[in-house]
């Protein structure tokens, strides 16, 4: 139960959100590549080589995003010491193990710090397998050329189709797709190298929907939200109310809310919060009562609800 008072509020704060959404993105225009600071020979490649971006986006989990997408030009390196080429039949045709121990030769100075052995293993098995059942995949159903897969309805497509696209890939799971989907739906560096290619075989893609755009949950997502004061709001916030609080921020495209709020939780609302640096600390619930998170709104709804003036958006089996 919730009252009018609490949606007034969390209204108020979202349209604080969307105004430096807004000045985020128009500061920050820089290509997806520069921004994880990659080589400029890995970007280079990366916008050549049609599979690059796939066995990045493959890569890309548990370890740093520079790493990850470097890593396709070192793998074609190596492919061509064993005189093969760097193409889905040639990849998928590697036995596991082989694939597996170059993985683990080229990142034994590359780890995360604080990763695990096990994790480590579990890592290079997993993305091995990944690897090759992906590169399987393209070379038997779209004919080893990894375009193709964007080929479908002749190149029209929509946010949630190269979500849909994207998901059939072992490895790239439903966070993944949903952030390379949101990122093709503003052109991105990748999406203007498949563009590019395909226009000279007469397919002009293009992406519409991006308001179907998704925010990925993460850490510093879900710790900047609850300390704005969402998780007193929800109780128990979980992905759904952060899909729909973006929809209310940036309705046009909601997954780039991500972009300025993942900045904020990992540059400024960290813990101990940077506060006096914050352009949210007018409407941050933790800033204004300093205490614990979900507090204050908390108070207000609870206080509402004895009133007895309160409104329902509990859904059905939600705590
Ligand atoms: S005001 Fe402080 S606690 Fe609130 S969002 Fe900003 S940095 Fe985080």
């Amino acid at each position: 139960m919730v009252s009018s008072k609490g949606v007034t509020r969390l209204l108020k704060t979202c349209k604080v959100i969307r105004k430096q959404v807004k000045s985020f993105l128009q500061q920050h225009r820089e290509s997806s590549y520069d921004a994880v600071n990659l080589a400029p020979d890995a970007i280079a490649f990366l916008n050549r080589d049609p599979l690059a971006p796939i066995i990045a986006t493959i890569c890309d989990e548990r370890i740093s995003a520079k790493v990850a997408w470097e890593l396709p030009l070192f793998l074609c390196e190596w492919l061509k010491q064993q005189r093969l080429d760097f193409k889905p039949s040639t990849i998928c045709s590697l036995e596991k193990e082989r694939l597996k121990n170059w993985f683990a030769s080229h990142m034994q100075d590359k780890w995360p710090k604080r990763m695990s052995e096990e994790d480590r293993e579990d890592w290079l098995e997993k993305i091995s397998d990944s690897l090759i059942k992906t590169c399987e995949r393209i070379w038997k159903e779209y004919n080893d050329d990894p375009d193709s897969i964007f080929i479908v309805n002749n190149g029209k497509l929509t946010v949630p189709l190269v979500y849909l696209i994207l998901r059939q890939f072992p490895g790239i799971g439903a966070k993944k797709a949903s952030m390379i989907a949101r990122d093709f739906g503003r052109n991105c560096d990748w999406f203007e190298s498949v563009k590019a290619r395909l226009q000279k075989r007469g397919i002009n893609l293009t992406i519409t929907q991006v308001h179907f755009s998704e925010i990925p949950i993460d850490v510093h997502v879900r710790r900047v939200f609850r300390r704005l004061g969402f998780s007193g709001y929800f109780r128990g916030i979980g992905s759904q109310d952060f899909q729909n609080l973006a929809r209310i921020i940036h309705p046009k495209n909601p997954g780039l809310v991500d972009d300025f709020i993942w900045d904020l939780g990992r540059e400024i609302c960290k813990s101990p919060p940077k506060c006096e640096e914050c352009p949210l600390s007018s409407v941050c619930e933790y800033r204004g009562e300093g205490g614990e998170p979900g507090d204050a709104l908390h108070r207000v709804l609870q206080i509402e609800t004895r009133k007895g003036s309160n409104i329902s958006i509990q859904q059905k089996g939600e705590s």
